[in-house]
């Protein structure tokens, strides 16, 4: 089938009849490729609308907390960690990020996303003795913690499985894993770009198990190694096919889908670009927007997609909800791994992302980790024929 066909066949999609419109990979390379940009987020859009209605826009507000820089993985484009013994490593005590916790409280937030290298130095102990502490001091904090390659790490010095580990962690706390270090689900792409970090089944693996013990979990994508269109649908199929058997064993999967593309600017793998066989890396804005609605019409099972305004700024991240983001993401507080290696925007407040979502013409709508909504305070300001917006009709 040509990308107008497949097109013409997505636009009768039914919840009740979704099996019988689920994209191939082939389908979904097709449109990828060939759709012209405006009919694929039309689509994209169409299919946000149907799943979410077509007034709201959510947003969570939360902070990051990137706990340690100390990592032994070496990822390629990485400029966030430092090797062990190094003189520029930090690991927080508990007291600092508690008091990281307190700002957060002070704006009504509800979610910290903690992570950070893979420290060889840290016991088990040390995280289990640290979630307990937050878990006290802050009872009405989500608190997501550590992504699948710390987990890994966790297991590793403390010869326990991963399985275990998270377990144990779930007792002292937490509440979810971040989706971090998914990256490219590729064999190929991941032995040239983070050989340490082991397989893509590693990854796949570590969140079927959190997703077995009722972890809240998310997933998500970095584009522009060099892979290709295919590659980067692969990536997207290996998501779904887990997805599909985790809800259908747990009933319990990924909450949400957020692509990004790698920055380039200050690490080895930028760098690699400088010479004479320069090959394409990152991602523009167009090519960006293709990736959000061709991941909205492929992962059929997948509810909620983001746009990313840290990588690619508040006008692209506001583009990606005609073509198929129903969320901003959100206010973050301070970022400094991917920031680390050429964004400059770290933080965004809660008026920020009112603005941008009034000014696309939604309604804002806070939610919390697991995408419930909240009571939402109108701070954000809309040009005056866009105060009571109408509902987004494709
Ligand atoms: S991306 Fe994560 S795992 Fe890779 S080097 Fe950086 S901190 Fe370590």
């Amino acid at each position: 089938m040509n990308w107008s066909s497949i097109l013409e066949h997505q636009a009768l999609w039914h919840p009740e009849t979704a099996e019988q419109f689920r994209l191939s990979q082939e389908e979904a390379v097709e449109l990828y490729t060939n759709a012209p940009l405006h009919q694929l987020m039309s689509a994209a859009h169409l299919r946000r609308n149907a799943i979410h209605g077509s007034s709201k826009v959510s947003y969570l507000i939360d902070r990051n907390i990137n706990y340690t820089n100390v990592c032994t993985i070496n990822c390629q484009f990485c400029s966030f960690y430092r090797p062990p013994g190094h003189e520029e490593t930090y690991t927080q005590t508990t007291d600092q990020i508690s008091e990281r916790i307190d700002a957060l409280e002070e704006i009504e937030g509800v979610r910290i996303l903690m992570q950070g290298g893979v420290n060889p130095d840290l016991p088990f102990e040390w995280y289990e003795k640290l979630i307990r502490e937050l878990r006290t001091r802050h009872p009405s904090i989500a608190l997501d913690c550590f992504s699948p390659i710390e987990i890994e790490g966790i297991a590793e010095v403390s010869e326990l499985s991963t399985l275990e580990v998270l377990q144990r962690l779930q007792k002292a706390g937490i509440h979810g894993l971040p989706g971090g270090g998914a990256e490219m689900l590729v064999d190929d792409v991941r032995k040239d770009v983070s050989p340490k970090k082991g397989a893509p089944d590693n990854w796949l693996r570590v969140m079927e198990e959190a997703q077995s013990l009722g972890l809240t979990t998310s997933a998500t994508n970095v584009i522009g190694f060099g892979e290709t269109l295919s590659q980067r649908v692969q990536h997207m199929s290996r998501i779904r096919d887990l997805q599909d058997s985790s809800l259908q064993q747990y009933s319990c999967g990924f909450t949400s889908f957020i692509a990004w593309p790698v920055q380039l600017e200050v690490n080895s793998f930028g760098r690699r670009n400088r010479g004479q066989n320069k090959i394409q890396l990152g991602s523009g804005s167009t090519e960006y927007l293709r990736h959000v609605a061709v991941s909205r019409l492929f992962l059929d099972s997948i509810p909620n997609i983001q746009s990313s305004w840290p990588t690619m700024g508040i006008k692209t991240a506001q583009m990606a909800l005609f073509g198929g983001a129903n969320d901003v993401g959100s206010t973050m507080m301070e970022e400094n791994v991917v920031s680390a290696s050429g964004t400059d925007k770290l933080s965004a407040s809660e008026q920020e992302l009112q603005d941008v979502i009034l000014r696309a013409g939604f309604i804002p709508q806070r939610r919390d980790s697991d995408y419930v909504f909240l009571e939402t305070p109108l701070k954000g300001t809309a040009p005056n024929d866009l105060q009571s917006p109408p509902p987004m009709q494709v």
